[in-house]
C-alpha cells in the first residue's frame, strides 16, 4: 500500500525521496486541490500548543498539527507517533492543517494529499 505523508517543513527531518518530491509538488501549487472533505471543517482554534497525546505516552512530537473538525491537536508524520494521523483514523475526521509557523495548508487524510478552501 502506498501511504504519502503530510508535507514536513524543516528540511532535515524530510528523509524521503518522495517527500521530497511531494512537498516541491505543493510548493508549485500542483496537486492541491479541493475535496468534499473541506465541508467539514468547522470554525476551531488550537487550544493547546503541544502534543497531549505524546505527554502522556512519553513520545517526541516534531511539528504540530490540528484537526479542523473538533480542534484537537496532535503531531506530525515525522514524529515517533503520529498521533493527527491516529486521531483522523479513530474519528474519522478528515482535514487537519499545521499550526506551525504561518503555514496555512490543508491536509486530508482520505485523500492522502494537500486541499484548499472553497472560496
Ligand atoms: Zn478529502
Ligand atoms: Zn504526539
Ligand atoms: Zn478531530
Amino acid at each position: 500500500m502506498l501511504v504519502r505523508s503530510m508535507p514536513d517543513e524543516g528540511g532535515a527531518s524530510v528523509g524521503l525521496r518522495s517527500n521530497l518530491k511531494f512537498v516541491g509538488q505543493y510548493l508549485t501549487g500542483i496537486g492541491v486541490t479541493e475535496c468534499e472533505h473541506v465541508k467539514e471543517i468547522a470554525d476551531v482554534s488550537p487550544t493547546v500548543r503541544e502534543c497531549m497525546r505524546c505527554k502522556e505516552e512519553g513520545t517526541r512530537p516534531v511539528h504540530l498539527r490540528m484537526c479542523m473538525t473538533c480542534g484537537f491537536v496532535g503531531c506530525c508524520d515525522s514524529s515517533e507517533m503520529p498521533h493527527m494521523r491516529a486521531h483522523a483514523l479513530e474519528t474519522g475526521h478528515p482535514i487537519a492543517r499545521s499550526i506551525e509557523g504561518d503555514e496555512s495548508w490543508l491536509w486530508c487524510f482520505p485523500h492522502e494529499r494537500l486541499v484548499r478552501r472553497r472560496l
